[in-house]
């Protein structure tokens, strides 16, 4: 699904002097590199601060930590994503709230968030699935109406740039109260190992997440609240300064492969891909999920395996059906789209490192599959 050897090729060398740097150094945790690379990602994305930590997971739940979320307070999220997501509003007690997602882009549904707000709804956590910004304008308007608070998780979609429906763009993950990413390896920026960090343009709450992630320490042996402890080490560091310096070239790539699959199955009725928009750059690909039309997914799957293709059903439960987060609450009749996409939803090999023959390959294998 992902080539992570021969992305690593071509930048080996500034890659292992900055690794050998920091091994020189012995600065493995809070060095420089940890330093330098949050002022970098700070830039990038133009936003006020990047508080880095442990993983993606720990980012979101750090986020709702400094938010200040209380237990009962209900948080609303889309039925189709990674369980990361729910798992934490439930780990800190809040109540997940799950709604179904649009037919097509995948993203949490505005008017199901709608109908989901109650008076104890504290926050909305929209999803940038598979690397495509949710529909920021309408989820901060509706969260400003009802006095709530936004996390976006981002952990697929950084670097993507949300277009505003008064034409100025910014970086998904900086638009909420905070957002949050990952840097798990087949993330677009990926390290050696675990990483992640929180973004917010809020002097205060990126002061109280600085503390919650060192122990809840403010002063040095004052613990202040009830923190964890999340961070990012310097060898990490090390390797995102460098792979930040190529991130819009990585996601360029995976818009130019996203548009090889899109041309190739152009005449394919019973193949309806994900959606792109030209001259625009809201979608970041971090997979390239289609949906499969009067044609046996998991056939199709079981095909492509056996081809010597790799491919991924992402997700193939949705969360209000998996055992951890079943609830009485949830009506069947309230998630079609979700219930449907686990069904028809396959997604092929997405990385910087795909060429014109790989793709070739995987399309023709596909199509023919589906014209059987
Ligand atoms: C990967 C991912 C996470 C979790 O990130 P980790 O670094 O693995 O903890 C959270 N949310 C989404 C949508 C993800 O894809």
């Amino acid at each position: 699904m992902v080539d992570l050897k021969g992305q690593y090729e071509k930048i080996k060398t500034e890659v292992d002097t900055n690794v050998m740097e920091v091994i020189e150094s012995t600065a493995f945790i809070n060095g420089p590199e940890v330093h330098a690379f949050q002022k970098e990602l700070e830039e990038y994305l133009n936003v006020k601060h990047v508080i880095p930590c442990a993983n993606g997971t720990d980012a979101l739940q750090i986020a709702m930590m400094g938010l200040g979320l209380k237990p009962g307070d209900e948080v609303i999220t889309a039925d189709f994503t990674f369980a990361a997501t729910v798992e934490v509003i439930a780990l800190l007690n809040l109540t997940p709230v799950l709604v179904d997602v649009n037919p097509y882009d995948f993203n949490i549904d505005i008017e199901a968030v709608k109908r989901a707000i109650t008076p104890k709804t504290k926050a909305i956590v929209p999803v940038h699935l598979f690397g495509l910004a949710a529909n920021m304008d309408e989820i901060m308007a509706l969260a400003e109406e009802h006095n709530l608070y936004v996390i976006e998780d981002n952990a697929q979609g950084i670097g993507a740039n949300y277009m505003h429906s008064n034409g100025s763009k910014s970086k998904t993950g900086t638009i909420g109260h905070a957002g949050t990413t990952s840097f798990f390896p087949s993330k677009n920026l990926g390290c050696f190992g675990d990483g992640g960090a929180i973004f917010t343009n809020d002097d205060d709450l990126a002061h109280m997440i600085r503390g919650i992630v060192n122990h809840g320490m403010y002063e040095r042996y004052h613990h202040d609240v009830v923190g964890v402890n999340s961070r990012l080490d310097s060898m990490q560091a090390a390797v995102l300064r460098v792979k930040l310096r190529n991130l819009n070239d990585y996601n360029t790539a995976r818009r130019d492969a996203a548009r090889k699959y899109t041309d190739a199955f152009a005449q394919e009725e019973k193949i309806i891909t994900p959606l792109i928009c030209d001259n625009c750059d809201c979608h970041v690909f971090h997979q390239y999920t289609l949906t499969v039309k009067d044609t046996d997914r998991d056939a199709l799957v079981k095909h492509l395996n056996e081809s010597g293709i790799p491919c991924g059903v992402y997700y193939p439960i949705p969360l209000h059906k998996q055992k951890a987060y079943q609830d009485e609450r949830y009506n069947e009749a309230d998630f079609p789209v979700t219930n449907r996409l686990v069904q028809e939803c396959i997604s092929l090999p997405m990385h910087t490192e795909l060429d014109e023959e790989q793709i070739d390959l995987i399309t023709n294998t596909i199509i023919e599959f589906v014209n059987r």
